[in-house]
């Protein structure tokens, strides 16, 4: 299969911006170019554009408190974007598919870790993103229905928290990593900044860069039904992760955690399928990842 006239949505996002620098040659969407919740506009697209395979990065994401606080946006935007881009893509003869999932996804409850792909359909996904969660699910349903009966290679991965460059810092829908970049940044030398929760619950943190090199590669190496997990394996505490990044940026800064919302303790996945599929791949360490991070952030951002 040719794989030069790529087509990847969500490409003003996060990851597709850092996605663009790595693949230029690829094409790159947003919202601007194409609402993917109207069944019309993608199927415009697709007929403009003729790709050989479509990359679908595009979603409503956010923080816990944006999950919690808009779980029927979560629904509704992603469940229409999800159904358009695989069903369009079908209709339009395009034979490959690869989306993005997310550990989030994965079930809350799980007595063991890592998990692996086998258990992604093994128990509800935590109350604090059920929604997104869902519609990721239905996101990897919809791309095996089209796999089993029409033999299309619809397939996707699940990264875990990623984190880097071109990240949304200091917005209210952030996510941990960015929030605390803005928070260290924006600190004065010997101030304490107050964090969410307690500190204790583990992460796998993604390095953006990282899952941008793997992508290719995945795009050529997955044909399978599994939801691929795409995770570091380190998996650090918040504490341990606050105490690198404000270590890293040379300041004399403390935390207070307030206790609150915490989310799942754990949730690590194992990237032993990934490894098959595309051979050992040499993470960033979070160290060297925050401190890149940490560094554009103060090249990019007046205080
Ligand atoms: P992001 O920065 O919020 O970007 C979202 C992208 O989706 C933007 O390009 C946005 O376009 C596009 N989009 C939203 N609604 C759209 C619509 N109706 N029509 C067309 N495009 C629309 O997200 P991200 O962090 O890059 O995430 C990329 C993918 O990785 C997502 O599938 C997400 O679930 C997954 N993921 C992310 C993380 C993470 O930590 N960030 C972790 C695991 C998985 P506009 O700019 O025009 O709005």
């Amino acid at each position: 299969m040719s794989t030069e006239n790529v087509l990847v949505t969500g490409g003003s996002g996060f990851l597709g911006q850092r996605l663009s620098i790595i693949k230029p040659n690829w094409t790159y969407i947003s919202s601007k170019d194409c609402d993917l919740t109207v069944a019309k506009q993608v199927a415009e697209l697709y007929g403009d554009l003729k790709p050989d395979a479509v990359v679908h990065l595009a979603a409503r994401v956010g923080g816990i408190k944006d999950n919690i606080e808009n779980q029927a946006d979560f629904f509704h935007i992603n469940t229409m974007m999800n159904t358009n881009v695989v069903h369009e893509a079908h209709k339009a003869n395009i034979v490959r598919v690869l989306s993005s999932l997310s550990t989030c996804a994965f079930p809350e409850n799980l007595s063991y870790f890592p998990f692996t792909e086998e258990d992604f359909f093994s128990g509800p996904p935590t109350e604090t993103n059920f929604s997104y969660g869902m519609t990721k699910r239905m996101l990897h349903v919809a791309s095996c229905a089209y796999r089993s009966q029409y033999s299309r290679n619809y397939s996707t991965f699940c990264p875990s928290n990623i984190y880097g460059p071109n990240d949304h810092f200091g917005a209210e829908t952030s996510h941990f990593v960015a929030a605390l970049v803005h928070k260290v940044h924006s600190a004065s030398e010997g101030d304490t900044i107050s964090l969410w929760g307690t500190g204790l619950p583990l992460r796998q943190q993604l390095y953006v860069d990282d899952l941008c090199r793997i992508i290719p590669m995945l795009l050529e190496e997955h044909n399978t039904d599994k939801p691929i997990i795409v995770a570091p394996p380190e998996n650090l505490s918040i504490l341990e992760m606050s105490r690198t990044l404000i270590e890293q940026s040379g300041k004399n800064v403390r935390t207070l955690f307030n206790g609150n919302m915490d989310g799942q303790f754990r949730k690590d996945g194992s990237n032993a399928q990934m490894s098959k599929l595309i051979g050992a791949f040499k993470f960033t360490k979070f160290k060297d990842g925050i401190l890149k991070t940490y560094n554009w952030y103060s090249e990019n951002h007046n205080v």
